[in-house]
């Protein structure tokens, strides 16, 4: 390949090649040197830890200053208070919406399927369930009795309600709060830029991350659950390429094939990361540049997607209830089923988009329908790798659901979703500096 063509190759394919290289290296080095300490010592918990953790923290450092300006600038241009609330109203509807269809497409293919058996019962679990929080305490929470202190916790839906206050007071104080708009408007645009900028780490991020994983990741566990691994897996693949492209189709009448091709790099980056928190940077810049969603409705959808819409872990926490019936011998009836959807969505509501919440969340479905809570240690070997498909899923949910959303309230761009090109990251730094890609820069 020559230069110039290497120069060519696009973000998402930088990326692919880093995951594809980290894997190989990571299995290489695994089977010849196997239990190596120096490879332990230098790579697994040297290099690699260092650039993939140093990775993820660069993103995660960007959500918080991110959600809130964006949110500001989201809702100091909705002036008309109504539109707000129904901008809620139609975002949660929606959210709920999803997360009962794809718990009901995995409870109905794990009780078609049986992934479950009772011989595996009988091997050594143990699980310490954490307590999981209440539902009054999940709605008293949410409001900040300090939001400097939500911003530095990362406390998502205090973060949200703060922002929405604020932005809202902005456009009701006349000229003044027009300037203060100007302000968080160009802040913005600082902020978004700042996300491109490194998005361009991802392919090396995403390269030692992969290794390490292919590094650590033990197999042993793998053989006795693979029917059940394999399930969530399906169901998570149809989620994704069969409901979403369906209800993007009947809800907004745009193209599948083009929304599956614009999310590609937001599904990687949260596949590598396994954080829906993490990946949100890329999430709203996607939806707004690569795919045409106005700023009032993506600021305001994506960071409460990414708190309360998590589909694949629904569908992880419903196929792995039903399993842990079946390994226990334990007959569930209709009522039961419904109250594992009812729960479930709970659950996945109050998983926090970080890697592996929702294994501990799925101890309150357990409690629930009064299941064993042990069942978990059965399935935590192989959660790891469904942690990142599921947060793919995750991330793709929240995105269709934006842009629906945008679509029906007559804030989306349609030139900008047609043009297979519109918002592509620039493939260099060089580029980036040279064509900066933010309208008006
Ligand atoms: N890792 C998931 C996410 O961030 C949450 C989970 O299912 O554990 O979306």
């Amino acid at each position: 390949m020559t230069v110039s063509e290497s120069k060519k190759l696009g973000l998402t394919s930088k990326i692919l090649i880093g995951m594809g290289g980290g894997i190989l290296l990571g299995l290489l080095l695994r089977n010849l040197f196997p239990e190596n300490a120096f490879i332990n010592d230098y790579l697994t918990e040297g290099l690699f830890e260092v650039i993939g953790t140093i990775f993820i923290s660069s993103l995660q450092m960007l959500v918080v200053p991110l959600v809130f300006i964006s949110l500001v600038c989201g809702t100091c241009s909705l002036s008309d208070p109504s539109k707000l609330g129904r901008l809620g109203g139609k975002t949660i509807a929606f959210y709920l919406f999803t997360t009962a269809i794809a718990l009901t497409v995995a409870i109905s293919f794990a009780i078609l399927v049986q992934p479950g058996n009772a011989s595996l019962a009988t091997s050594a679990m143990e699980f310490n369930a954490k307590e999981a929080p209440s539902l009054a305490d999940v709605i008293i929470n949410i409001v900040p009795t300090n939001p400097i202190q939500a911003m530095t916790e990362g406390n998502m839906l205090q973060i949200i309600l703060f922002a929405v206050i604020f932005g809202f007071a902005i456009s009701h104080i006349g000229e003044r709060g027009k300037r203060v708009a100007a302000l968080f408007n160009d802040l913005n645009e600082v902020i978004m830029r700042v996300v491109t900028l490194i998005m361009q780490l991802a392919p090396y991020g995403v390269f030692a991350l992969m290794a390490k994983l292919s590094l650590t990741l033990g197999m042993e566990t793998f053989g006795s659950v693979i029917k059940y691994f394999f399930l969530v897996l399906a169901v998570l693949i149809i989620h994704a390429l069969i409901v979403y492209p369906s209800l993007l189709k009947i809800f907004s009448g745009l193209s599948p094939i083009m929304f599956l091709r614009k999310i590609r790099d937001v599904q990687l980056f949260a596949f590598s990361t396994a954080s829906s928190n993490a990946t949100l940077p890329v999430t709203m810049e996607t939806a707004e540049h690569r795919m045409g969603v106005d700023n009032k409705v993506a600021s305001f959808t994506l960071p409460l997607g990414a708190t309360i819409n998590m589909d694949g872990t629904a569908i992880m926490q419903g196929v792995a209830t039903v399993f842990i019936a079946q390994v226990f011998g334990i007959d569930l009836t209709f009522t039961d089923y419904l109250m594992v959807v009812v729960t479930a969505t709970l659950a996945s509501v109050g998983t926090a988009g970080v890697p592996g919440v929702g294994l501990i969340m799925l101890a309150m479905v357990l409690n629930q329908v009064g299941l064993p809570v042990e069942g978990i240690a059965l399935i935590i070997g192989v959660d790891r790798l469904l942690d990142m498909v599921r947060t793919a899923v995750n991330v793709t949910g929240d995105t269709v659901a934006t842009v629906v959303i945008a679509k029906s309230e007559g804030e989306f761009n349609n030139e900008t979703f047609a043009d297979a090109d519109a918002g592509k990251v620039a493939e260099s730094f060089e580029d980036q500096v040279k064509h900066p890609n933010v309208p008006n820069a």
